[in-house]
């Protein structure tokens, strides 16, 4: 499988936002590539959560699981992938204009169809007119789509919790940094804590 067709597989199906993201993650490979920079631990910090961001996962294997991938959602089609332990990346953003070629109402479609608010018609007509938009953002040269920047970049992953202990109530295991201690000394997982508050 070559890295569109991993972009798919991951997220379930072809469309322009995902050529976004697939388009982005081979622009910053390409620019490690040039700059001599090791591609195998890469994260990223993505500024939406959309359709783009499973292909920025699939190619650049920044993931939620390894902790490699951050949102930090802006809104914007703007992603900034890096080497943390060289601390040098690359920030890729989306010039303005592409999503709307198609036409000015295509975006508002897009957006009722990604919150599942159109109907099957609907559903038809956009996949059918976000094809030539998902071409070209496939063939298109990366400076005709892409502003691309270098940058320094600076990665540290969230902490995770992993010790774990089991909550007096449901007997669940809940990591302890999540544990909440009533005043009579019971621990509670989050969810029996947020339900005694509305005993
Ligand atoms: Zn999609
Ligand atoms: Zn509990």
């Amino acid at each position: 499988m070559d890295h569109w067709e991993q972009a798919i597989a991951l997220h379930g199906h072809a469309c322009c936002l995902l050529a976004v993201g697939y388009r982005a993650a081979e622009v910053a490979l390409g620019e490690f590539a040039q700059m001599g920079i090791a591609t195998d631990d890469l994260a990223a910090i993505v500024e939406n959560r959309t359709c783009a961001v499973d292909a920025i996962q699939a190619v650049c294997r920044t993931t939620l699981g390894n902790g490699r991938l951050r949102v930090r959602d802006s809104g914007k089609y703007v992603f900034t992938i890096g080497n943390p332990k060289s601390g040098k990346g690359v920030r890729v953003a989306l010039k303005a204009g592409i999503l709307s070629r198609p036409g000015p109402e295509f975006t508002a479609l897009m957006e009722r169809v990604a919150n599942q608010e159109a109907d099957a018609e609907e559903r038809a007509r956009f996949y059918a007119w976000q094809e030539p938009l998902m071409r070209f953002l496939l063939e298109a040269g990366a400076e005709e789509i892409f502003e691309v920047a270098p940058v320094d970049f600076s990665f540290s992953r969230e902490r995770l919790g992993l010790v774990t202990a089991v909550c007096d109530r449901c007997g669940e295991e809940v990591a302890t940094v999540y544990i909440r201690q009533l005043a009579g000394g019971e621990m509670l997982c989050p969810a029996c804590a947020q339900a005694s508050t509305n005993d």
